[in-house]
């Protein structure tokens, strides 16, 4: 059962994804868990690495929409070495795997992006995909999207979804402004879809989910307010089981009365960042398509006010379910893990702390949720 290459991490508390044990070892080799065991049943030649009082050990945090960190901003940077920036910012929040999320731009831009996130993502193991925010949204519903770069698929941007590609793809999209069928094609090619910045009504929503559409971007934010008698894509996140939609939980972007209701759908809550440059930066503003953006109050805005993403970290977002909404913190741990692991099918080796599992994981202090420390494919960073 021993192994020179095997070492354990012991802490009081181990939360495997689902369950809390106490007094507990995650025992990994390289990458990978090998098995989790009460300390009482520990083999005692393995190295150990013991959490302080007190500490949980989790699931680390995994992140469906970056748009940036460490005064880097992917849109402007759309490089390996923006992007590996990018990951050492959320890293100490505990987010050890993420999307790089590129927000409506040009054509070109969007390949370099592309091809930023292809070179790293067999290399770094933060990197799981690309998360492409656009450009086939609602001119109505673009928030700080540059409505120049938003437009209808052309056949280079079908060519350049369907080309072979590593890693992950997520694309969201607003139905209305894709042909039919379109959806279909994408999630045929093993791209997930998220409905997202649009006015789709509750019937084009149903249509694009029939097609495949299996997720939401930032419920409620930049989407068809749900209503009487238009529930639009709102009401269609919240009694679809099979489905996941991203919440941005800052205290900014949606009253909790919202969250509240939200955690109550029958599908998958997700916590997303939607995190810009100033998220683990020293630097309190960026430039989004030339235009200065200001961290002002704990919201990133532009000069006319309008949000421009989040200074949101996912340890903050956890401590926010847990303070703002009263959820359990076993509860809130799966929206910021498990979820969105199988949100992008990565949930059979991602989100768990159990065997074949890769080993990354959080130490955290459960009554801040702050983060003690994290592993990235069993290595501590
Ligand atoms: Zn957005």
């Amino acid at each position: 059962m021993t192994n020179s290459t095997q070492h354990a991490i012991v802490a009081d508390f181990v939360f495997d994804g689902s369950a809390l044990h106490r007094n507990t070892a995650v025992v990994v080799e390289g990458p990978w868990i090998n098995f989790v065991v009460p300390l009482s049943q520990l083999p005692q030649d393995l190295p150990l690495h013991k959490l302080p009082e007190g500490a949980w050990l989790a699931p680390a945090f995994l992140d469906v929409q970056v748009n940036g960190g460490g005064d880097v901003l992917f849109n402007n940077t759309p490089t390996p070495v923006g992007i590996l920036t990018i990951a050492n910012a959320h890293r100490k929040f505990g987010t050890t795997t993420f999307l790089p999320t590129f927000i409506s731009d040009t054509p070109d831009q969007m390949r370099k992006a592309i091809e930023a996130v292809a070179a790293l993502v067999d290399k770094e193991p933060s990197v799981l995909g690309i998360h492409l925010e656009g450009p086939f949204l609602s001119v109505e519903k673009a928030g700080v999207h540059d409505p120049r770069a938003l437009r209808r698929p052309t056949d280079a941007d079908r060519t350049m979804l369907a080309q072979s590609r590593k890693g992950v793809m997520v694309v969201t999209l607003a139905p209305e402004q894709v042909p039919e069928g379109f959806i279909r094609q994408l999630a045929a090619n093993d791209i997930r879809i998220c409905i997202g910045h649009t006015m789709a009504t509750y019937q084009e929503t149903r249509a694009a989910m029939a097609e495949g559409a299996r997720g939401f971007t930032h419920l409620f934010n930049a989407m068809r307010p749900m209503a009487t008698r238009e529930g639009g894509p709102i009401a269609m996140a919240l009694v679809t089981p099979d489905c996941w939609y991203g919440l941005i939980v800052d205290n900014v972007h949606v009253d909790p009365a919202m969250l509240r209701l939200a955690l109550r759908g029958v599908g998958y809550p997700m916590l997303v960042t939607d995190a810009m440059p100033p998220v683990g930066g020293v630097r309190p503003n960026f430039a989004l398509y030339g235009e200065e953006i200001t961290v002002r109050g704990g919201r990133c805005a532009r000069r006319d006010g309008r949000l421009a993403g989040s200074c949101l970290d996912m340890a903050t977002a956890v401590r926010n379910c847990v303070k703002l909404l009263d959820v359990p913190l076993e509860h809130a741990l799966p929206l910021a893990a498990g979820h969105p692991a199988t949100f992008i099918g990565v949930g059979h080796w991602l989100g768990r702390l159990a065997p074949q599992f890769r080993a990354d994981m959080v130490g955290l202090d459960p009554h801040d949720v702050r983060v003690l420390e994290t592993w990235v494919a069993g290595q501590p960073s």
